[in-house]
C-alpha cells in the first residue's frame, strides 16, 4: 500500500495527499509533518518496511470537509484519494484514485464560500510584454478572457476580480508585477505550471474540444492570442484538478479593459467601493449603501457593477432608464422584490447539479425557486425600458424543469441520498411496489408477534430490529421457561434474550430486501432527474443571470427611493455639474439629515482643477470623495445623492488620499505618496478625474510646496490639459495660482470663528483660505493645554509669512511661469550666506586688476559659490 501511496503521491507532489483508509483520511511523510502542524494534529507513525516508521496523520472521513477548508484558507492545494472499489468485494489491495484537488480557486464547500462574491480562479500568461488573462468561477459557471499591456494594468484587473487563485507561467514572476504584494496584501494564492500548460495549440485544442466547436471565431475570442493561452491553460487546470467535464462553464466571455472605467488599485481602496480601508468591512463601503439585493446572485452581481464602471453613455443611461420605471411604479417593484427574495442561488446549485453534488433538498429549493419566476414574468411583462424587456426575454420559466422534479421528489425529502424517503409516490411503479412490501412487511410482523404471543403465552413477547442482528423475537428472562424448541438464540441482553425462527427469517429477507433495492432505486432515479435538470444548464444559467439583473435594478431602485437621489444626466459633454451633492456613505453614517449639501463644477476648460483649502477637519477629503463617487455611482448605472447632477462621462479616477504606510512592502508613507503620484500622472488622460488629497505633506514643507505646485503646473500644462482635479491642499500658498495658471479656481470650506474656538459649516465657497486651524482642532482633539499653548506661541514666531512673499514673488507676471523650485528655495535661506561673496565683488577695484589677477579673482569667487551650492 505504501509503494500505492507512493506513486500517487509522485503524481500530486504540489498537494497535501488525503489518502483514503477505512473511515480515515491519513496523510505520511512530508505531509503527515506540515499538516499535524498547520492543523494541530496528532503525529503518529506506520511502518512501512524502513527502518523508521513513517510520520503519519489522520482525520475523519466524515470531518474532512472542515480539515480541507482550512488547509485551502492556508493557502495549500490538498488532493482527495478515494478508495474506488468496494474494499469488502476487493481481491488484495483495494483500488484507489484521485477523485479531486481542492485549491482555493476551485473550492466547492458551501460553508467556505462567501455568497455574495464570485470565488475566482484567474490564469495569467506572461508572453513578451503582454499579459493573457482568463478568470472563472466554477461555482457558477462564469468565466472572462482578456488580454492586457503592461503589468500595471494587470495589477487592476488583478484587483477588479480579486481572485482567491492565479495559476501562472514562468515568465510571470519576471515580468515586474509584485507578486510578494500580491500574496500578503490581497492573500490570492500563486502556483506556476509547468511549460506544456501554455502551448499555443495544445490551448486551442482544449478550449475547441471544452465548447464543442471547430474554429475559436465562434466563441469570439480568435482575436486573443495570449488570452486564448491563458484560457486554455485555465481549461487544462480545472480538468486535471476538477475530473470532470465541467458541463456548467457554458460560455467564455471576451472583453477589453477599456469598456469599463479605469480605477487603480489605490484608488479602489481609497474610494472604500466595496470594503473599508482599514477594517476591510462591508459596512461602511460604497457596495454596503447600494446593496439591498435579495438572492445572492444579485448580491454578486452588483459587486461586479460597483467594481467596473461602464464609460458608454448610452449603456450607461438604459440601465438608468430601467431605475426610473421602476420607481415610478414603485408598487410593481416591491412586488417583484418579494418574489425574488425566496429564490436561492440558481447559479451555484446548477454548478452543484453539474458537479453531481446536489442533494434531494436542493432539487426542492431549485423546484421552489424556479416556481417563483412566472409570476415574475407576469409582473415585468408590462415595463417598458429596454434592459426590462431584455430580462423579461432572457427568463425562462424553467416550467418542464420544475415540474419534473415536483412529480419526482417529495416535499421534503431527507439529506442523506442512500436512505430513501425521496421520491413521490406515483413516480414510478416499482418505487411504489418495492414501498408496500415493505408496509406490508410490517403488518406481517405485527401479525407474527401476536401469533406467538397467543402460542407461546409470552405476553412481553416483543419482534424487535437491530441492524447488525436484524429482526428477532425478544424474550425478557421473567418468561424464560415459555420458550419453544423452534426458537434458535441469537443475542444475549442484560434481561432478555432474543431468537428468530425460520418463518422470521423469512419474513425478514422479503422486508430487508425490499428496503435495499427501494433504496437503490430511488438513488439511482433522484440521479437520473438531477442529470437531467443538469443537461439545461445553458437555459438556467441564462434565467439566473436574467433574474440577478432584476434584483440589481430593483435594488439600485429601491435605494435610491430610500436615499433621495437623482437620475444624473449622463453624457459625453465634458462637465460635471452637481448641485446639492452628499457623500453617499458619510450620509448614512451620521444623525439625519445632518449632512451638508454641496455643490461641485468642473469642465475641462476654465474651471478644470479646484484648489480646495479649508481647516483640518473642514470636511475637504469627504467633499472630494463625495465627487468621486457620485461620478462613480452615476457611471455604474445608479442614481445619485444630489439635487441635480450632469455627469460628462470619466474615463479614469485617479485618488491620492490620506497617507497609508507600507512598511510591509518596504516603503515608507511618503514613498507610497509619491509612487501613487507618479502612477497617476503617467496614467491620467484629459477625460479623468483626479482626486488629490495634501499631495506632498509627508515631506518637509519646501519640498513638499514644491511637489504639489509642480504637480498642479503639470495637471494644467501638459497632455494631462483638460482632466478635472479636486486638489485639497494646506499649502494656502498655492492658492496665488489662480488666475496665472488656466483652469485653476480656489475653493474653501467654510468656518466660523468664535473666539478661540471654531465652528465647521461644511459648505464649500469660492475663494481661498489663508489658515488651517490645526492648533483649534488639536485642542478638540484633546492635546493637553501645555502643549496647545506653547503651539499659539510659536505659531506666532515661525509666522510662514517669508514662503508666501516668496510665492507672490514666483506667480508675479514679470517672473516666468515654469519656475526653477530649487532657485526660489536658495532666495529664501541662502542669501544670507553668500553676503561675504556680494562684499568681495563689491570691493574689487576692476581698474586696476590685470587680465591674469581678474581671471583668478573671477575662478576664486567661482570657487567658492561651487563648494556652498
Ligand atoms: P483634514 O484636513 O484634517 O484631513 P478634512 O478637511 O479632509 O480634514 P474630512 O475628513 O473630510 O475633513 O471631514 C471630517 C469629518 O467631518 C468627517 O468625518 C465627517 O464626519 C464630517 N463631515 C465632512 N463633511 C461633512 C458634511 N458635508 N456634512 C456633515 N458632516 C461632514
Amino acid at each position: 500500500m505504501m509503494c500505492e501511496y507512493l506513486k500517487t503521491k509522485e503524481e500530486y507532489k504540489d498537494c497535501i495527499l488525503f489518502y483514503r483508509l477505512g473511515d480515515f483520511y491519513e496523510m505520511f511523510f512530508d505531509d503527515a509533518l506540515l499538516v499535524s502542524k498547520e492543523l494541530e494534529l496528532t503525529l503518529t507513525g506506520k511502518d512501512c518496511g524502513l527502518e523508521e516508521r513513517a510520520p503519519m496523520c489522520g482525520i475523519p472521513f466524515h470531518a474532512a470537509d472542515t480539515y480541507i477548508n482550512r488547509l485551502i484558507e492556508k493557502g495549500y492545494k490538498v488532493a482527495i484519494c478515494e478508495q474506488v472499489e468496494d474494499p469488502k468485494k476487493a481481491k488484495g489491495l483495494v483500488k484507489r484514485e484521485v477523485i479531486r484537488v481542492v485549491t482555493p480557486g476551485t473550492t466547492l464547500d458551501a460553508t467556505s464560500l462567501d455568497e455574495s462574491r464570485n470565488n475566482y480562479l484567474m490564469s495569467i500568461v506572461s508572453i513578451a510584454d503582454r499579459f493573457g488573462c482568463a478568470i472563472a468561477d466554477i461555482t457558477t459557471g462564469d468565466c472572462f478572457l482578456t488580454e492586457v499591456p503592461g503589468s500595471q494594468k494587470l495589477i487592476d484587473e488583478i484587483n477588479k476580480f480579486s481572485p482567491a487563485e492565479i495559476i501562472c507561467n514562468d515568465s510571470f514572476f519576471m515580468s515586474g508585477v509584485d507578486t510578494d504584494d500580491l500574496r500578503n496584501r490581497l492573500g490570492i494564492c500563486i502556483f506556476s505550471l509547468d511549460a506544456w500548460y501554455f502551448d499555443d495549440d495544445t490551448c486551442r485544442k482544449e478550449l475547441k474540444e471544452h465548447f464543442h466547436v471547430s474554429n475559436l471565431e465562434g466563441l469570439g475570442i480568435s482575436d486573443y492570442d495570449s488570452g486564448i493561452i491563458a484560457a486554455g491553460a485555465l481549461f487544462l487546470y480545472l480538468k486535471e484538478t476538477q475530473k470532470t467535464a465541467l458541463s456548467q462553464m457554458t460560455t467564455i466571455r471576451p472583453y477589453t479593459a477599456e469598456r469599463y472605467m479605469l480605477i487603480d488599485s489605490s484608488s479602489r481602496r481609497n474610494l472604500e467601493l466595496v470594503e473599508t480601508l482599514r477594517e476591510k468591512q462591508k459596512r461602511g463601503s460604497l457596495l454596503w449603501v447600494l446593496d439591498k439585493t435579495k438572492t445572492a446572485m444579485g448580491a454578486r452581481t452588483l459587486r461586479s457593477f460597483v467594481e467596473q464602471p461602464l464609460i458608454d453613455s448610452a449603456e450607461i443611461n438604459r440601465r438608468l432608464t430601467a431605475l426610473e420605471e421602476l420607481n415610478e411604479n414603485p408598487m410593481l417593484r416591491d412586488e417583484l422584490r418579494e418574489y425574488l427574495n425566496p429564490i436561492y442561488d440558481l447559479e451555484r446549485l446548477v454548478s452543484r447539479i453539474s458537479f453531481k453534488s446536489a442533494n434531494p433538498r436542493d432539487l426542492v429549493a431549485f423546484a421552489s425557486s424556479l416556481e417563483m419566476i412566472p409570476y415574475i414574468k407576469q409582473i415585468l411583462k408590462d415595463f417598458q425600458a429596454p434592459i426590462l424587456k431584455e430580462i423579461y426575454e432572457d427568463m425562462d420559466s424553467l416550467e418542464d424543469i420544475t415540474g419534473l422534479i415536483k412529480s419526482a421528489i417529495v416535499d421534503e425529502p431527507p439529506l442523506a441520498q442512500k436512505d430513501g424517503g425521496i421520491i413521490r409516490e406515483g413516480f414510478n411503479e416499482d418505487v411504489d411496489k418495492f414501498r408496500s412490501a415493505r408496509t406490508d412487511g410490517k403488518k406481517w410482523l405485527t401479525e407474527l408477534e401476536a401469533r406467538e404471543r397467543e402460542r407461546t403465552g409470552i405476553k412481553s413477547l416483543k419482534i424487535k430490529y437491530n441492524r447488525v442482528f436484524g429482526y428477532a423475537l425478544e424474550v425478557t428472562n421473567t418468561f424464560r421457561e415459555l420458550v419453544p424448541e423452534n426458537y434458535i438464540r441469537k443475542q444475549t441482553l442484560a434481561n432478555a434474550e432474543r431468537y428468530i425462527t425460520e418463518e422470521l427469517k423469512n419474513l425478514e429477507d422479503m422486508i430487508l430486501g425490499a428496503e435495499d433495492k427501494l433504496y437503490a432505486l430511488e438513488y439511482q432515479l433522484f440521479s437520473d432527474v438531477r442529470d437531467k435538470v443538469g443537461m439545461e444548464v445553458v437555459r438556467i444559467q441564462r434565467t439566473a443571470k436574467a433574474i440577478a439583473g432584476l434584483d440589481v435594478f430593483a435594488s439600485l431602485a429601491l435605494v435610491a427611493e430610500r436615499n433621495h437621489y437623482v437620475r444624473p444626466k449622463v453624457n459625453e459633454g465634458g462637465v460635471i455639474d452637481i448641485k446639492g451633492g452628499r457623500h453617499p456613505v458619510v450620509e448614512q453614517m451620521i444623525d439625519n439629515d445632518m449632512f451638508i449639501a454641496n455643490d461641485t463644477y468642473l469642465d475641462s476648460s476654465k474651471k478644470r482643477i479646484s484648489i480646495i483649502t479649508g481647516p483640518n477637519m473642514a470636511g475637504k477629503s469627504t467633499y472630494m470623495r463625495q465627487t468621486a463617487l457620485i461620478v462613480l455611482m452615476a457611471q455604474v448605472g445608479s442614481f445619485v445623492p444630489a439635487d441635480k447632477a450632469t455627469i460628462g462621462i470619466v474615463d479614469r479616477i485617479f485618488t491620492r488620499v490620506g497617507a497609508s504606510d507600507d512598511l510591509a512592502s518596504g516603503q515608507s508613507t511618503f514613498m507610497v505618496e509619491m509612487t501613487e503620484v507618479a502612477n497617476i500622472l503617467r496614467n491620467a488622460t484629459s477625460k479623468s478625474l483626479l482626486i488629490l488629497d495634501e499631495i506632498g505633506r509627508g515631506t518637509s514643507t519646501f519640498d513638499g510646496l514644491a511637489i504639489a505646485w509642480a504637480v498642479i503646473e503639470h495637471i494644467s500644462n501638459t497632455k494631462l490639459c483638460g482632466a478635472k482635479t479636486l486638489f485639497a491642499t494646506h499649502y494656502h500658498e498655492l492658492t496665488e495660482l489662480e488666475g496665472k495658471l488656466s483652469g485653476v479656481t480656489n475653493y474653501c470650506i467654510a468656518v466660523k470663528e468664535k473666539g478661540d474656538d471654531i465652528v465647521f459649516l461644511r459648505k464649500i465657497v469660492q475663494g481661498g483660505a489663508d489658515k488651517s486651524y490645526g492648533i483649534q482642532v488639536a485642542k478638540l482633539a484633546g492635546v493637553p493645554d501645555t502643549v496647545i499653548n506653547r503651539a499659539k506661541e510659536l505659531v506666532e514666531e515661525l509666522s510662514d509669512a517669508d514662503i508666501t512673499a516668496a510665492v507672490k514673488d514666483l506667480t508675479s507676471p514679470k517672473k516666468k511661469p515654469k519656475v526653477e523650485m530649487d532657485m526660489a528655495q536658495m532666495s529664501l535661506f541662502d542669501t544670507v550666506q553668500d553676503n561675504d561673496i556680494i562684499e568681495e565683488l563689491k570691493g574689487i577695484d576692476i581698474g586696476n586688476l590685470t587680465p591674469m589677477e581678474a581671471l583668478n579673482t573671477l575662478y576664486n569667487l567661482q570657487n567658492k559659490i561651487k563648494n556652498r551650492w
